[in-house]
């Protein structure tokens, strides 16, 4: 046939090991082959195991003092996290990436969605090889490399790729038939307990199950974004950056700027937006951050002098509101803030989410108000979000965000209306 259709895109997803235990390790290698694990803010639960930590039965999320003794008895190595340390490897995590392929989308603090494109899907075997061994090389923290059609398919199939030999291609045909079989639905990105057990009653138990269900039926019991994942599934993409579903653990807010910034100011601006839009997001999912870190940097490809820095902040207490967010990216700019570079990039990850009440805490903590700084701003973060939520997003703002026209903001005045995920974009037909 002389007509050949460019390859398809293909979506890597490159999910570290055991992250945080593995961060811990790098520096102590002492540890290598023995159980490590890692605490969440104020040494609550467990967020971090090594295999040998998951193979003595740890869970994750356990409370510590429920375990402690299953700790002590196998001498299992228990660190405090060190959000600082984490966040400066996952950038160096991202950095060996953009050294492969030209676009890099982090998604949480340890994983990051990377599509692969025209020639770069045609190599995407090499391609993921050689992420798979860079990153190990360059950082000491081993990956999982999953290939699919969709985000969805490339999640999967980096969980069989950590299983197996640390990549795995999840492409149409009996092999992927078979991964899906074995795939829980519950164990499906963006599939909720909730959804789980919905599904579960209508006898839809398997991946491969949801991808071959009646599309009607699924629409009517998990809406939208159900309807998203079985397409998803067939390999038809459906998800974008913005109405993924949430990282479980840690969230990412970051972006390159429209034009470099060497102002101070603009790059507090631009912290404050992430701050403010990853406030929004914890309160829709209700949530709460136990530890925020800030990351600044200048680009890879300058003439000038290459800039990396990472600031971790104490948050005091677990929050999810805007302004204790936006106060703490302030305080970790002021740390690692210098003046003289021409920043391309500024953003924040949140650690340790969980819902509100869910952690153990101290007796205080149950009559002390939520704010960082002894405000109760549940109420003003409610108002907030009605407000835009209602007059669209943005519409109201804290002055910290600076103005709509700043030189950093990405341009995206051309950009096309997500006619098809959002409500407020909808195509508007007069008659
Ligand atoms: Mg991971």
């Amino acid at each position: 046939m002389p007509f050949t259709s460019s390859p398809r895109a293909l979506w890597a997803l490159v999910d570290c090991n055991n992250f945080f235990a593995s961060c811990e390790r790098l520096f102590r290698p002492d540890l290598v082959g023995k159980p490590v694990v890692v605490l969440s803010n104020n040494d609550g639960c467990i967020v971090a195991r090594s295999n040998e930590a998951k193979i003595l039965g740890i869970g994750m999320g356990e409370p510590e003092f429920k375990v402690r003794e299953l700790l002590l008895m196998h001498e299992v190595a228990v660190f405090s996290s060190n959000y600082a340390l984490y966040g400066d490897i996952a950038s160096r995590v991202m950095r060996t990436l953009e050294s492969i392929v030209p676009e890099v989308e982090q998604y949480s603090i340890d994983e990051a969605f990377v599509p692969l494109r025209g020639a770069l899907a045609a190599n995407a075997g090499e391609i993921a090889d050689e992420m798979w061994q860079r990153v190990r090389r360059w950082t000491g923290i081993g990956v999982a490399v999953g290939l699919g059609t969709t985000r969805t398919l490339a999640k999967i199939a980096s969980e069989k790729a950590k299983k197996g030999s640390g990549v795995c291609l999840l492409d149409a045909g009996p092999e992927a038939d078979e991964i899906l079989e074995t795939t829980p639905v519950g164990d499906i990105w963006g599939i909720g307990r909730k959804s789980d057990l919905k599904l579960r009653s209508y006898d839809i138990y398997t991946a491969r199950q949801l991808r071959d269900a009646d599309g009607a039926l699924v629409g009517k019991l998990l809406g939208i974004a159900g309807t998203h994942t079985a397409l998803e599934l067939r390999g038809i993409p459906c998800l974008d950056a913005a109405n993924a579903p949430l990282p479980r653990r840690s969230m990412v807010s970051s972006r390159s700027f429209g034009e470099k910034v060497r102002d101070k100011q603009y790059l507090a601006e631009a912290l404050a937006m992430h701050a403010s839009l990853a406030g929004e997001r914890l309160r829709k999912e209700k949530l709460e951050a136990g530890g925020l870190t800030v990351h600044i940097r200048t680009s890879r490809h300058g003439v000038e002098a290459f800039y990396d820095e990472t600031a971790s902040v104490t948050l005091g207490r677990p929050t999810s509101s805007s302004r204790d967010l936006i106060h703490a990216t302030a305080r970790g700019l002021e740390e690692i803030f210098r003046p003289g570079h021409a920043y391309a990039k500024a953003g924040i990850i949140l650690y340790d989410l969980a819902p509100p009440g869910s952690r153990p805490g101290n007796m205080l903590d149950l009559v002390k108000p939520k704010s960082a700084d002894g405000r109760n701003d549940s109420k003003l973060m409610r108002a907030l979000d009605a407000v835009n939520k209602r007059f669209g997003r943005g519409m109201l703002r804290f002055a910290a965000e600076g103005k709509r026209e700043a030189p950093w903001r990405v341009k995206s005045d051309r950009r096309s209306p997500g006619a098809t995920t959002a409500w407020d974009e909808l195509p508007v037909v007069k008659c």
